[in-house]
């Protein structure tokens, strides 16, 4: 048997009830793990400092010198602490222990050299140090001890316990004592050579006992580099497959309502960028394997034009398609959108959504069922049992976030071969984060707006310029455009955000008087009846100011609104900030978002907002926002297997990620089934891997 399979509590100086600790707070099960669990840093302890460079930076230092007295200071209640006076040849400082004073005491040689180590903080002139490392600097010198030393990850449980940073350390050296070091390599030899990367057991060896920055340094590249690399063997082998062994309906002919659509009825001149996509999404139709495919396009970069264009393939081909969104108001939109573009087309497109009337929706099913319906776009409405298809050849999904990854396979089970799917999305997901979460994705990106589109100008503005922003306002409504003002609206403080709301409401109410001015207001609260009419009179210019909750950020599309205000911006996400701006500069005119905020920001909300004065680009928006909030937040948990990486940082190892995924695709256009025998051992640990960490797939 492989020795690290060995159950953890058989490495001695760990027993029963550590295992049990190292099991349920740090998920280890036997030497594997322990071996596998990685430092999070490491404290340099090649410098030494003297005691005049100390500073109150609360980091841990290692200092040279003698303990020239030691007393015990009674603290009342029957409490002491124990104190040593500690010199250099730069100045003095105090020890202080206040656990175990006795032994310290009796243990402590008075003006021999120490080395101590530990966090020093400032007391008025003088600086302490509470329960220091020591050890004489004879036996310091003559140990072996690693210069760098590892901080490894623990829990507050494991600390009370006595499972220190030093007890790890200890069941390490033990581990790899009764281990011999013996781990065998899973890369191949080529590949070792071409990226000069150091062997398994030596990099594994300096991951946890390092003895140089350097040869740190070059362990941690060839762990991330092996920890990414087999991510993406295991993303690009599952696409691999799914193109394989899924057959798709293939879309052989680019026939009638293609074409005629393309020379005699596009309204404008296609992007490059959407000419592109197209062929990227024609070619996967064209082919055998069914499509699997995530449009990634900045709000206002014309993705609908694209999916209708693609049902309409579907249609050239015999075959139904949908188009889901998720709200009511996009659905209307798409479907709005959708049949104007396809008016002069001989086609039949419907809407289902919650308030579909029986009648209609009876028609729809049978339509749906006898194949003359041929596009149906609608709410979650679709998902319904009833709803059955003819033959649905393609599934278009827009606004992705919205819909969990059930709802998605649903729509997939709709047919006994699944459709092909394609889904849109607006939130640019950075290309880190989709290489890594959806390496088994095929992505086209519309990374071109239109032309003629001017650039939303965004300014941040506090709150104390409040009346020069009205001004402004009322310029712009003087010129006829239309103004949005957002507030924010998070689940946890509900209550406050509607009373923020009103306020707001009634101070604008105040500020821009009736008959003048008139104004909509739309927030969650209200009936949907009520929200939509108000949402009408808004979009048909009957008002000049819509004040809103978020509700709006999905979809709204009313070219007039030039100005977007958003309140307290400091508290929304940037991708949330960006969505919102993208309602304005649908138009011909120029936009403006205004961000309010108060005086007092975060460093955080302070480069949020300096982001979005700085750049339109939803791309170079979702970076920073993955920098600031880190991948878990932004992809939700459901992701958390393929995020929850041992070593590897998808911000900071950008590049290193980038070097695996094309070693992976490399590697796999040459032997797919890792049949080669200089990939027997990649192939054994890659089999061993999948075993453990199943990748959560994009739609499944
Ligand atoms: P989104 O990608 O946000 O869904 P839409 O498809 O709603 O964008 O397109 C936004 C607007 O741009 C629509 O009014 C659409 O008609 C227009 N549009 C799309 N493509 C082009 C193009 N190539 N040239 C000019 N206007 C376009
Ligand atoms: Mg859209």
């Amino acid at each position: 048997m492989n020795l690290l399979e060995t159950p953890i509590e058989y490495l001695k100086g760990v027993g029963p009830q550590r295992g049990d600790l190292l099991r349920k707070e740090l998920g280890i099960h036997k030497y594997a793990d322990l071996l596998n669990l990685f430092p999070n840093r490491y404290i340099d302890r090649t410098r030494y400092y003297k005691i005049n460079e100390l500073q109150n930076s609360n980091s841990e230092v290692q200092i040279v010198g003698k303990i020239i007295n030691i007393k015990t200071v009674e603290q009342g209640k029957g409490k002491s602490r124990l104190v040593a006076t500690f010199v250099d040849d730069t100045g003095q400082m105090e020890l202080v222990w206040f656990q175990g004073q006795k032994w310290i005491r009796e243990s402590i040689k008075i003006n021999i050299p120490y080395v101590i180590f530990g966090k020093v903080t400032q007391f008025g002139a003088t600086y302490n140090m509470a329960h220091p490392e020591m050890e004489l600097l004879e036996e310091h010198k003559a140990s072996l001890r690693s210069a760098m030393q590892p901080v490894y990850p623990s829990t507050e449980k494991l600390a009370n316990k006595g499972i220190s940073n030093k007890v790890i350390n200890k069941m390490m050296q033990q581990l790899f004592m009764e281990t011999q070091a013996l781990f065998s390599e899973n890369l191949p030899n080529y590949l070792l050579d071409e990226l000069k990367l150091t062997p398994k057991n030596a990099a594994l060896f300096n991951i946890h006992f390092p003895k140089s920055q350097d040869l740190l340094a070059k362990a941690q590249f060839r762990l991330k580099f092996e920890e990414l690399f087999f991510i993406q063997l295991q993303l690009i082998t599952k696409n691999l497959i799914r193109k394989h062994k899924i057959k798709g309906m293939p879309f052989e002919k680019v026939g009638e309502n293609f074409n005629n659509f393309y020379k005699n009825h596009l309204p404008f001149d296609l992007t490059n960028a959407q000419k592109r996509v197209l062929k990227e999404i024609r070619n996967d139709l064209g082919s055998n394997a069914q499509m699997n495919r995530l449009l990634q396009g900045d709000v206002g970069s014309g993705k609908t034009i694209v999916a209708l264009m693609c049902m309409l393939l579907a249609k050239d081909n015999g075959f139904q398609s949908c188009l889901m969104a998720p709200t009511e108001i996009l659905v209307n939109q798409h479907f709005n959108g959708i049949t104007e573009l396809a008016k002069e087309l001989n086609i039949n497109i419907k809407i289902l959504t919650g308030s579909t009337k029986t009648s209609d929706r009876k028609i729809i099913h049978e339509e749906l069922e006898n194949g003359t319906l041929d596009i149906l776009i609608g709410t979650h409405a679709l998902l319904e049992d009833k709803v059955q298809f003819h033959n649905l050849g393609l599934a278009i999904i827009d606004e992705q976030h919205r819909f969990g990854v059930e709802q998605r396979s649903k729509l997939w089970k709709k047919n006994d071969v699944p459709p092909h799917v394609l889904v849109m999305t607006a939130t640019p997901i950075p290309r880190t984060l989709a290489m890594s979460l959806y390496g088994d994705l095929d992505i086209s990106v519309i990374d071109e707006l239109p032309p003629g589109r001017k650039p939303i100008q965004t300014v941040h503005r506090y709150d104390s310029n409040r009346l020069k922003v009205w001004k402004f306002l009322k310029d712009e409504i003087a010129k006829g455009r239309q103004v949005y003002i957002v507030y924010p609206l998070i689940q946890e403080s509900e209550k406050m955000d509607y009373k923020d709301l009103m306020d707001g409401y009634e101070s604008i109410s105040r500020d821009f008087p009736l008959p003048q001015y008139s104004i909509s207001i739309v927030h969650g609260k209200m009936k949907p009846a009520d929200k939509d009419e108000e949402m009408r009179r808004f979009a048909e210019g009957k008002t000049n100011i819509m004040v809103a909750t978020t509700v709006i950020e999905v979809g709204v599309n009313v070219p007039n609104a030039s100005v977007m205000v958003i309140e307290s911006a400091e508290r929304f996400g940037l991708s949330q900030l960006h969505q919102l701006r993208g309602r304005v500069g649908r138009g011909a005119e120029q936009s403006y978002c205004i961000l309010m905020t108060s005086h007092k920001l975060s460093n955080d909300s302070k480069i949020r907002m300096e982001t979005m004065v700085r750049t339109n680009d939803g791309f170079e928006i979702s970076e920073v926002d993955l920098k600031l909030r880190g991948p878990g937040d932004i992809m939700g948990k459901q992701q958390s297997g393929v995020l929850n990486l041992q070593i590897a940082d998808l911000v900071k190892d950008k590049d290193i990620l980038q070097l695996a995924r094309h070693h992976a695709i490399k590697l796999l256009k040459d032997d797919a089934p890792m049949e080669k025998s200089e990939h027997a051992k990649l192939r054994e640990a890659f089999i061993e891997l999948s075993k453990k960490k199943t990748i959560w797939n994009y739609i499944s």
